[in-house]
């Protein structure tokens, strides 16, 4: 059963009082014009595939409110994705970084495994991965010229797209897809007053169970740079892990079905896979904890 704040919608988010600082910072990087046009152009990408899903995908684009945050949520059939001016106002977010957010959102209906607990909605980190694993692909990987342009300044370090990637289009999407993270990972870091993360850094800490609340914003971070060095692709028609498929939410089976389209450490892959500071896998790994420090050392070897 669902709540409303909790349960029946699902946030880029921790709630906060950042609406308070509306219009303090100075001009937005993104218009009033951009805020639309960005939520549409994704939305409408997923609405067919909503519509295979039994369900019809709605954008509510609230410029004018100066809520920091966006949601997700679904009432019967529909599927809204809900965005505020006041995200898209913040200083720290960038036109692709606003993208990223309504990624996040349909990650939120769309990404299938792994679930917030007894809930409809894929958790946070889940959200994040979709969002460069699957949706930044999606919108920017035909915009092959606009991702060379802006791989000219780009923000993040890049020696890991380099080494997954091996062409030049492929990596200007990733240095695109990490410097748009890179934009949303020090919102997250300015609201919670942490470290500015940065794509150099790593959260090193380990859960014992999957997260499924908004990791730190380094944590967020390595998930939206794992989610673009990925290479498995995703079946966009599949929400893993989704019960109408028969996958059953939170089980070993929909986290064996996610691996099909995504990349897990049980299956071998040293990069691209959920990080460990909000996913613990429920199938045994091919390599155990045991293991963690090799894995690690090979993954920082790419920087
Ligand atoms: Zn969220």
């Amino acid at each position: 059963m669902s709540v409303l704040g909790t349960g029946a919608r699902a946030s880029i988010l921790p709630k906060n009082d950042l609406d308070q600082q509306d219009n303090s910072f100075g001009p937005s990087n993104v218009t009033e014009e951009q805020f639309n046009k960005i939520t549409d152009a994704i939305v409408d990408m997923w609405q067919p595939l909503a519509q295979l899903h039994g369900a019809k995908l709605v954008a509510i684009k609230a410029w004018n409110d100066s809520t920091v945050n966006a949601y997700a949520e679904q009432s019967g059939n529909e599927w809204r994705v809900r965005m505020f001016g006041g995200l898209a106002r913040r200083q720290e977010v960038t036109a692709d970084g606003f993208a990223l957010v309504v990624c996040h959102e349909l990650g939120h209906h769309f990404g299938g495994y792994a679930y917030k607990d007894g809930h409809w909605a894929s958790a946070e980190g889940e959200a994040d991965y979709f969002a460069t694993h699957v949706c930044a692909r999606r919108i920017w990987g035909t915009s092959t010229e606009k991702n060379a342009q802006l791989a000219q300044n780009r923000q993040g370090l890049t020696n890991a797209c380099d080494a997954v990637w091996k062409d030049q289009d492929e990596r200007n999407l990733c240095y695109r897809t990490t410097d748009a993270g890179l934009s949303l990972a020090r919102l997250l870091g300015a609201l919670g007053g942490e470290t500015m993360p940065s794509t150099e850094s790593r959260d090193m800490n380990k859960v014992e169970r999957t997260v499924t609340y908004h990791p730190r914003a380094q944590c967020r971070m390595d998930t939206y740079l794992h989610g673009a060095l990925c290479p498995a692709k995703f079946d966009l028609k599949v929400i893993p892990g989704n019960p109408s498929a028969g996958a059953g939410r939170n089980t070993p089976e929909a986290e064996a079905e996610a691996g099909k389209y995504s990349c897990m450490e049980a299956a071998n892959f040293q990069v691209g896979y959920r990080p460990r500071c909000w996913f613990k896998a429920l199938n045994e790994a091919k390599f155990g904890d045991d293991d963690g420090d090799l894995l690690t050392r090979n993954w920082r070897n790419l920087w």
